[in-house]
This record gives structure tokens, sequence and C-alpha cells, in this order.
């Protein structure tokens, strides 16, 4: 019997593949999974032990808990000022938010427009809702950010929606103000939803004010704003995040999160309540760190022959220009990556796989200690040089 097209026509995520590629070696240094190496901050574990211990065991409402959609408006009280009762629910990870909004505003057959290179896993999961992508290159030249009149071209009669994800995986790119306001223009002028996966967003390291997409007169309403607690609070095991919406669309979103994932854990849900309420200092540290890291990595790739890179603004990862290297070595990026991973045992991910304009280049995850990254470049300077 024959499995579901759906099912078979699925890739895998190339982040994932060399991941896996890596659990095969020893003593690998790791650039790959975007996650933080911090555990996540012990009042937060504290809080979810107590409502494990108290017995809080079971089923949950379908939206979330009341207390964490009070927490996430509270916290949302200065930009979205969402109505925690109908414009704001729980989702298992930012992941299955997206999913959730693409299948709530999204036809088999409409159009999809993403910024690439882009998170692997938008399109699976716009494959998932049988529509069809439509690719806009946000070119290194311009340090990553889109075009609006690109984005304009690529508009069809069909196209339903836009995920915009800024940050950026995997380039780290912060859609600056004026773009993100002519995007809005144009959005609303042709009456297109945004799914605005702005996960990333406390981990800016700019001087720059960090501008939302929502913060346009009108925008909320075609807009379903993601974030998640895995990268806020480094609870990326927790598989917890929230979606903000007009109340039509989450009810619907609601729906359909009923059928899948049904409801979160209530502990979880009461612990990154807790989180948001009082461990906002805590992602400062972790910001700090990142920068640091940031600026450690971008000065060592500067060091390395045959790499580049156009400085990341946010998130933590580096899209590095490996062209040079690949040209040289006669590789293509994922011909590097693996080359590189076999030789050194640095574990990296080829640019290919997030779109097919990230040929040529490499996205290393800095959210690592300082010490695998020096370790990691002494390896990769040793590869580069022949050694
Ligand atoms: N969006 C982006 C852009 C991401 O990079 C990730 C995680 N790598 C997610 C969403 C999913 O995060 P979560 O753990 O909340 O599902």
């Amino acid at each position: 019997m024959e499995l579901s097209r759906l099912a078979k026509g699925l890739g895998g995520s190339v982040i994932r593949e060399m991941f896996n590629e890596a659990l095969k070696m020893e003593d690998t240094i790791s650039f790959t999974v975007g996650e933080p190496d911090f555990t996540t901050p012990r009042p937060i574990i504290e809080e979810a032990c107590r409502c494990w211990e108290a017995g809080m065991t079971h089923y949950t409402p379908n939206s979330g808990v009341g207390e964490l959609r009070r927490a996430i408006a509270e916290y949302h009280q200065e930009d979205l000022k969402p109505d925690p009762d109908s414009e704001v629910m729980i989702s298992c990870g930012a992941t299955e938010a997206v999913q959730m909004a693409l299948f709530t505003l999204v036809d088999p057959g409409d159009e999809v427009i993403l910024i690439t290179p882009a998170w692997p896993n938008y399109f699976g999961q716009i494959a998932m809702c049988g529509a069809v992508i439509r690719e806009v290159p946000a070119r290194e030249e311009n340090g990553f950010i889109p075009d609006p009149k690109e984005l304009r071209a690529a508009i069809t009669h069909k196209t339903k929606a836009v995920i915009l994800n800024s940050p950026s995986n995997p380039t780290g790119a912060v859609i600056d103000r004026d773009t993100c306001q002519a995007i809005a223009e144009l959005l609303a002028e042709k009456g297109i939803y945004v799914i605005a996966d702005e996960i990333y967003s406390r981990l800016v390291y700019g001087e720059e004010a960090y501008t939302s997409i929502t913060s346009f007169p009108g925008m909320m309403e075609q807009t379903v704003y993601i974030s998640g607690f895995s990268k806020m609070f480094a609870m990326t095991g927790w598989r917890l995040g929230y979606a903000i919406a007009g109340a039509e669309i989450i009810k619907n979103m609601t729906k359909l999160h009923e059928n899948g994932a049904s409801c979160l854990p209530e502990p979880s849900q009461l612990a990154a309540a807790y989180g948001l309420r009082r461990c906002l200092p805590e992602i400062g540290n972790m910001r700090e760190s990142y920068k640091r890291r940031r600026d450690l990595i971008c000065s060592l790739i500067d060091e390395t022959p045959g790499l580049s890179i156009k400085k990341p603004e946010g998130a933590f990862y580096a899209f590095v220009n490996a062209k040079e290297l690949c040209e040289r070595k006669g590789l293509d990026s994922r011909g590097l990556c693996m080359d590189l991973l076999r030789k050194t045992g640095v574990v990296t991910v080829p640019g290919s796989g997030f779109g097919s304009c990230g040929e040529g280049f490499i996205r290393m995850s800095y959210a690592t200690s300082d010490e695998a990254i020096v370790r990691g470049f002494e390896r990769i300077r040793a590869y580069v040089e022949g050694k």
C-alpha cells in the first residue's frame, strides 16, 4: 500500500541531517542547532517542579492556561495589547504556531511568499498546506534585508500570506524601520496576511530600537504575531510558543491546535508565566553573552582566508560567505560542510538548505561557548590552510 504523497514528498531539515551525521563521529564541535547552550533559569525550573509536585498532571484548555495568556498580554501591553481571552493562543513551540497560522490563512493552491534564506521548517510547513512557495531573496549586498520592490513583484492574485522573520534565522538580519514600513504599506494596500515570526526579537544587538511590522497602523488586523519561550528563556525542550492575532484567527487556530497537539502541560505553562513576570533580567544577561560571542565569531571569520561575514544584528547565527572557499575546494556548500565535518569534526549547516540563494554560504550558530568557538576556528583555520 502507498503512503501519502504529502508524507513521501516532505524533505527533512538540512540542520537535522548535519546533526545526525555528527552523531556518528567523536570529538565534534557543533555550530548546528539553533538552541541556547544555557539551561533554563533556575526559578522557572523550580516553579515547574512545584506545579508537578502539586499534582498538575491533567489536560488544560486548548488555547492555553489563563495565567499564561494573561502574563503574555501583560508582557505585550506596550505594543500588541492583546485581549488574553480571545487574542492569544499557546502552542507547542513557535513551530506549531506557524503551522496553525498557515493552516488558518492558506488554502491549497494559494501562494505564500517566503523571504529567503529562511528557516527550513517554513518550506515543509507551507508544503503541508498544499500551498505554493514564492521565494523573495534577501541579498547579502543589502545586508540580507528584503527589497520591498522585489516583494511587490512577487505578489500575484494568488498570494495569501508573507512570512516575515526578523531577526532572521539564518542570516541574523534585523529589518530596519523604513523597510518595515514600506513592507507594511505594501501588504496593507494588497490585503495580504503577515505571519510575523519574531521569536528572536529579544536578541537584538544594534543601537537602533527593534521595529515590529505590527507597529504600523492597521497591521495587527492582518498579522499573526508569533513568538515563544525557546530562545527568550532557553526553554527549547519545554515546547512552548504563542500566537497573537485577531479573535477570529485565534479561534480558528485553536480549533486546529485542538485536533493536533490538543493542549500543553500546566506546569510548563505556569513556569513560563512565572518567567515572564519575574525573570526578564536574565534575558539581558544571555543577550550580552550572545553579543560577545557574535563579536568573537565575526572576528575569527574575518581572520579566516576564504570566509567573510556581514555582521548579524540579531538572533544567534552567522551566515558565512564561503564562496571563495567552496571554489578553492571545488565543492558546493553542502559538500563543503560534509568535508569540514569529516576532516575536522566541526559541524556547520550548508546555506543551500535555507533556500536556493543560500548556496555558497554556511550557517554557524554561535549559541555555544566562547571556548568552543575558538577551538572550532582553530580547526577551520587548519582545514582552510590545508594542514
Ligand atoms: N522560528 C524560527 C525562525 C526558529 O529559528 C525556530 C527554532 N529554530 C522556531 C521558529 C521554532 O521555535 P520553537 O522551539 O518555539 O518551536
